[in-house]
C-alpha cells in the first residue's frame, strides 16, 4: 500500500516496531477461514507463516489441548516428560532418525544444530569447525542463525557476525566439491530443502543426493533445516524424503504444533550422541502442552490423510495458478511443492499483501518479488480454487499498472 501523507497514530504505541503490520487484527478462525475484529472474513493462504497445519479451531485439536491445559502446561526438564518420549518416538518413526531434542522455535532448533556441528568437529579434533551454508538461506534471527542466513538485510546492523560459515550457491555441486577439496575444517552442510524466506527456492533431488554423498565421503553432518518445508507441507512428512535420502540433523518447528510454539532437533546416529549432560538446555522446550500439540497434530494428520491432501490440493492450486497466469507479462515463475508455493513476479510486489487482504485473502510476499502461499494443510480443493479466483485478478491488475 502507498504510504499516506500523514501516518495515523500507531494503534500499538507500546509494541516495538519490528514489523510492518497491516492495520487489522484477527479475532478468531475456523478451518481455513479467519475473521477480523470488524467481522470481515478472510481465506487463509498463509497459515500464520506455515504454522497452522490444522487451520484454526480444529474440532479434534481443541478438545485435546483443552484436556492438556486442564492437567499440566509446564513441568520442567528436571523431571521425566512422558509426552516428550511419545513425540520423539513418533518423529523418529516418521523420519527414520533416532533421537530428538525439543525446544520452542525454529531459530532455537537451528542454534542447537549449529552447536551440534561445532561439537561434532571438536570431538574429531577440529579446533575451528566451519559449516557450509547457502546464498539466500534463512535460518533465524539470533546472532548465530542470522550469521548463517544469506540475506544482507537480516544481518545489517548486527555485526560482528559469528564466524565459521562458508557460503555457496544453491544447487551448484561444483562449488561444494571445491569446498570439500580445499577446506579441511568443514564439519557440516546446513541447508533448507526448499528455501522459504529466500523465495520458495527448491534444492533439486540430484543436488540433495550429491550433498549427501559428499557429506558421507568427508565425514560431514548433513543438517537439513525443515522448519518451514517439513511436517507434511510438501506432501511427504519431510521434504528431503522426495530425494530418498536421510539427514543427520533435522531442525523442525513452525507446523509441528499447529500454532503452539514447539521446535525439535531430530538427529540420526552420527549426531544423536554429540550432546551430553550439561551441553544444551532450555526452560520451556518440551513442555507437556507443546508436546501434546505435536503428538495430536501428527495423530490428526495421519487419521485424516493430511499428507495426501497437501499433495493433491497443492498440485491443484499450482495448476490453477499456472492456468490463470499463463502468458501474463511480468509473471516470472510459479514454483514449489505441495502447499508451499511461490509466484515470482518480475518486479517487487510487497503491495500484493495488502491488496489481497482487502480482497479477503491472507498471503505473504518474500524476497521482494515472490508471493508466498503456505496455507493450512487441511485446505480443500474448493478453497484452493477460491485462492486462485481471488489472487490471479489481483496479480493481473497489479502487473497492468506501471511500476512506481
Ligand atoms: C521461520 C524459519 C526459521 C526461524 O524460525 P523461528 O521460529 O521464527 O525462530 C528458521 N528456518 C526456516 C527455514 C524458517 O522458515
Amino acid at each position: 500500500m502507498n504510504a499516506p501523507d500523514k501516518l495515523p497514530a500507531s494503534p500499538e504505541p507500546h509494541v516495538m516496531k519490528t514489523y510492518g503490520r497491516l492495520p487489522l487484527a484477527l479475532s478468531h478462525g475456523r478451518g481455513c477461514w479467519l475473521w477480523d475484529t470488524h467481522g470481515k472474513k478472510y481465506l487463509d493462504g498463509l497459515g500464520g507463516i506455515a504454522v497452522n497445519t490444522l487451520g484454526h479451531a480444529h474440532p479434534k485439536l481443541v478438545p485435546a489441548l483443552t484436556d492438556q491445559i486442564g492437567k499440566i502446561i509446564h513441568s520442567s526438564n528436571y523431571y521425566l516428560v512422558p509426552l516428550q518420549e511419545q513425540l520423539a518416538a513418533k518423529l523418529c518413526e516418521l523420519s527414520g532418525l533416532t533421537n530428538v531434542f525439543f525446544c520452542s522455535t525454529g531459530l532455537e532448533a537451528n542454534e542447537g544444530a549449529l552447536k551440534i556441528a561445532r561439537k561434532y568437529g571438536h570431538d574429531k579434533g577440529i579446533d575451528r569447525p566451519e559449516i557450509v551454508v547457502y546464498e539466500a538461506a534463512f535460518h533465524g534471527r539470533s546472532i548465530a542463525t542470522l550469521s548463517a542466513t544469506g540475506n544482507p538485510k537480516v544481518q545489517a546492523g548486527f555485526g560482528p557476525l559469528v564466524e565459521g560459515f562458508v557460503r555457496v550457491p544453491l544447487n551448484d555441486s561444483a562449488a561444494i566439491e571445491k569446498v570439500a577439496a580445499t577446506n579441511k575444517n568443514v564439519v557440516a552442510v546446513f541447508l533448507e530443502v526448499i528455501q522459504g524466506e529466500g523465495g520458495i527456492r527448491p534444492t533439486t533431488i540430484e543436488y540433495l543426493r550429491e550433498v549427501r554423498r559428499i557429506c558421507d565421503a568427508n565425514g560431514w553432518l548433513l543438517m537439513l533445516d525443515e522448519v518451514q518445508c517439513g511436517m507434511g507441507r510438501t506432501g511427504k512428512w519431510f521434504a528431503h524424503q522426495w530425494a530418498g535420502i536421510q539427514p543427520d540433523v533435522m531442525p523442525l518447528a513452525k507446523g509441528l504444533g499447529s500454532g503452539v510454539p514447539v521446535g525439535a532437533i531430530v538427529c540420526g546416529p552420527k549426531a544423536a550422541n554429540v550432546f551430553g549432560p550439561g551441553n544444551h538446555g532450555t526452560t520451556f522446550g518440551g513442555n507437556p502442552l507443546a508436546m501434546r500439540a505435536g503428538v495430536e497434530t501428527i495423530r490428526i494428520m495421519e487419521e485424516d490423510g493430511i499428507l495426501e491432501n497437501a499433495a493433491t490440493v497443492g498440485a491443484a492450486l499450482k495448476a490453477g495458478l499456472e492456468r490463470e497466469l499463463a502468458g501474463v507479462q511480468g509473471v516470472a515463475d510459479i514454483r514449489g511443492q505441495g502447499l508451499m508455493l511461490g509466484i515470482e513476479l518480475a518486479r517487487p510486489c510487497g503491495d500484493i499483501l495488502g491488496l489481497a487482504a482487502e480482497a479477503g485473502l491472507m498471503l505473504s510476499v518474500t524476497a521482494d518479488k515472490v508471493i508466498r502461499l503456505v496455507p493450512p494443510l487441511i485446505l480443500s480443493a474448493d478453497e484452493a480454487a477460491q485462492i486462485v479466483a481471488i489472487l490471479c485478478p489481483i496479480i493481473k491488475t497489479f502487473l497492468s499498472q506501471p511500476a512506481p
